[in-house]
C-alpha cells in the first residue's frame, strides 16, 4: 500500500532524512520509535506532503502511484491522514464547521448528514455538543487536543493514519481512550503508522501485529516486533544502538 524507497528529505538546505525505506501493507501496524531529532516527525510529514520538507531523493509510492511531488490535499484526497504532534490553534474557527468542511471535501458528505455522525463520534471521545462550538485548539488541554486528533481520524477512516506521538501531554483517562480508538481504526483495517516513546498506548494492540523501526540521525537502524518496544521501555536506546546514551 506504502511504499517509502531510499527517501532523503532536507529542510531549509539541511539534510534530516537519510535514505528510509519503508513498506506498509493494507492494515498493518507499524510503530516508529527513536531519540529526539531522529527524524521521526520529519518522516510523517514528508509522507503526508508538507511543502517545508523537500525530497531530494528516493520516492513515495501510495497504491501503485508515486505521490512524491504531490500536495497534501492530494494525499488526504487518496487516503492519507497525518494527526499531528502540535495541532495548530485555529481561532475563529469552530470545531463543527471545521469537521463538516473537512467531511464534505475529503468524503463528499453533505453537511446535515455530517453534523449528526460528527455529534456521535465525538461524545465517544468526550466531547459534548457544546464543545463542538468552541474553536479548534484554542485553549484545548494536551488530552483535548489528542482526542480531537482522534474524532478527526474516526470520521474520515483513513486508509492511512499516521499519528505522531498521540500520548505526548496526555492524562492518563486520555490515554485509555486514545488507545482503545486507536485499536478501533486499527480493527477496521486502517494502516497505521504510529510515532511514540512510550509502550503503553500500544496495550489494546495485539504484539503480533506491531512492527517496529527504530529511527536514528535519519535513518531506521533496526526493525522487528513488540519486543523492540520493551528493550526500548526497559533499558533505553543504547540497547539497540550500544554506546552510552544511544546518541
Ligand atoms: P523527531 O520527531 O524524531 O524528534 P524531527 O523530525 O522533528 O525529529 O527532527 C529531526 C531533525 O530535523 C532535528 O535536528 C530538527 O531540528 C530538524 N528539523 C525538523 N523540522 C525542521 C524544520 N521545520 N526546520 C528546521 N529544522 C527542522
Ligand atoms: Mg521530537
Ligand atoms: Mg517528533
Amino acid at each position: 500500500m506504502l511504499k517509502v524507497d531510499d527517501l532523503h528529505v532536507a529542510v531549509e538546505g539541511k539534510e534530516i532524512l537519510k535514505g528510509v525505506s519503508l513498506e506498509v501493507g493494507r492494515g498493518e501496524f507499524h510503530v516508529i520509535m527513536g531519540p529526539n531529532g531522529s527524524g521521526k516527525s520529519t518522516l510523517a510529514l514528508t509522507i503526508a506532503g508538507h511543502p517545508k520538507y523537500k525530497v531530494t531523493q528516493g520516492k513515495i509510492i501510495f497504491e501503485g502511484e508515486d505521490i512524491t511531488e504531490y500536495p497534501p490535499d492530494e494525499r488526504a484526497k487518496r487516503g492519507i491522514l497525518l494527526a499531528f504532534q502540535v495541532p495548530p490553534e485555529v481561532e475563529g474557527v469552530r470545531i463543527i464547521d471545521f469537521l463538516t468542511q473537512v467531511l464534505g471535501e475529503v468524503k463528499g458528505i453533505d453537511i446535515g448528514e455530517a453534523y449528526e455522525l460528527i455529534k456521535k463520534k465525538a461524545e465517544e471521545l468526550w466531547f459534548k455538543e457544546n464543545d463542538l462550538r468552541r474553536f479548534v485548539n484554542v485553549g484545548f488541554s494536551g488530552g483535548e487536543r489528542k482526542r480531537l486528533e482522534l474524532l478527526q481520524a474516526l470520521l474520515l477512516e483513513p486508509r492511512l493514519l499516521l499519528l505522531d506521538e498521540p500520548d505526548s501531554g496526555v492524562d492518563v483517562d486520555s490515554l485509555s481512550v486514545i488507545s482503545r480508538k486507536i485499536e478501533e481504526l486499527h480493527k477496521k483495517g486502517v494502516s497505521i503508522i504510529l510515532i511514540t516513546h512510550y509502550g503503553r498506548i500500544l496495550k489494546h494492540i495485539d504484539r503480533e501485529d506491531l512492527k517496529v523501526h527504530v529511527m536514528r540521525d535519519g535513518k531506521i537502524v533496526k526493525s522487528g516486533g513488540a519486543e523492540l518496544v520493551d528493550l526500548i521501555e526497559r533499558e533505553g536506546f543504547k540497547a539497540v544502538f550500544g554506546g552510552e546514551n544511544g546518541e
